[in-house]
């Protein structure tokens, strides 16, 4: 009887704590390095069905299909080993991307370029992030070589975005936006799982938080503290379904003789950014649109930066150099300082 007693007010207990559902809700955990960067996933669910490691798999299938610069596999590969100058096919799930990427490509005056492939390769600064003492900066001329394969007027779109042609030389990389349609991905798997009442997900500096915790408080997110990335610079309070995307000088990079050599390029220079700022976080409902602004948004710096946010309706933070967190108002509601 006794033994019955303590099931049943356990059993209740796990009901009272349960905002979102009225099953037991389980949690579910998993860590994994996917799409080059590491993956964390916490879920609650009221089934016994593991969901993480379909989700691990969605992300890699997402990489080796979709996006990668360097696996063969991928449709980016093919699209840049194809023959330049003649028109390819292409996905819908990648014309639809590219498409996107063209628009806030304009809107933020080219600040986010796609097309910049050649000049990513040229630095390399994911590889030497890893291996500082091979680093070589690029010569001028070898700069400028790359960058006369960049720009959007290099690429053209189909009408329907079902087939694009790519000028000659020009390489695509997709690194600015892969980790925010990484989340858009995850949202649309967990939409179809009624029994997920919740879920926070972290894909490298991109956060989905989706539907609501058990105690229905709300998800903490922290952001990264440029100065100090084992530390945090303050949290997000969201509620329900959001998208956080950080750009940053922190995230790869190469110090050589006092230079800070980072992995966000400027289209118009092909050198690292240098604009004072230390990292751009934005906060949408959109992965997509999230991890495009924050690196759109780092490009042009916080006064245009502003207004892109503005228009495509989301919050964002700017964190200078010198250490000073500016914010829309709408971030601030949401901010919690350290
Ligand atoms: P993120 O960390 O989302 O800001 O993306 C940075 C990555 O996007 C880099 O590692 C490059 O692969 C690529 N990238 C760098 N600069 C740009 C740029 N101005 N526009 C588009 N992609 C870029
Ligand atoms: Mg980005």
């Amino acid at each position: 009887m006794k033994r019955f007693l303590g099931i049943f007010i356990t059993g209740l207990l796990l009901l009272t704590l349960c905002g979102c559902d009225s099953g037991a809700v389980r949690v579910q955990t998993a860590t994994d390095v996917v799409m080059g960067t590491v993956v964390t996933i916490k879920l609650y669910t009221t089934e016994s069905e593991d969901l993480t490691g379909e989700l691990l798999a969605l992300l890699g299938r997402l990489e080796e299909d979709e996006l990668s610069r360097r696996l063969p596999s991928s449709e980016v590969y093919r699209l840049n080993s194809s023959e330049h100058g003649r028109e390819q096919q292409v996905s819908e799930g990648l014309g639809k991307t590219l498409e996107r990427c063209a628009k806030i490509g304009t809107a933020s005056g080219g600040a986010l370029d796609i097309t910049m492939g050649a000049v990513v390769q040229l630095w390399d600064i994911d590889h030497y992030a890893d291996c500082p003492e091979e680093f070589m900066r690029p010569e001028k001329s070898e700069i400028a070589q790359a960058l006369s394969t960049c720009g959007w007027e290099k690429i053209s779109l189909s009408e329907s975005a079902q087939s694009i042609t790519l000028e000659p030389n020009t390489v695509l990389d997709l690194g600015a936006v892969g980790k925010g349609i990484a989340l858009d991905r995850i949202l649309a798997y967990l939409e179809g799982k009624p029994a997920v009442s919740g879920a926070v997900i972290s894909v490298g500096g991109s956060v989905l938080t989706y539907g609501c915790k058990p105690d229905n408080s709300a998800w903490r997110i922290g952001i990264t503290d440029p100065f100090d990335t084992s530390d945090v610079c303050g949290y997000l309070l969201l509620e329900g379904t959001k998208c956080v995307s950080t750009s940053g000088n922190y995230e790869r990079y190469v110090e050589v003789d006092g230079v800070h050599y980072h992995h966000i390029l400027d289209p118009k220079t092909g050198e690292p950014v240098q604009n004072g700022l230390a990292s751009v976080t934005i906060v949408s409902s959109d992965g997509f649109l999230s991890d495009a602004l924050s690196t759109a948004c780092y490009v042009t710096g916080e006064e245009k930066g502003l207004k892109l946010t503005e228009r495509y309706g989301c919050q964002a933070m700017f964190v200078s150099e010198d250490g000073l967190l500016r914010m829309t108002e709408g971030f601030r509601q949401l901010f919690e300082p350290k």
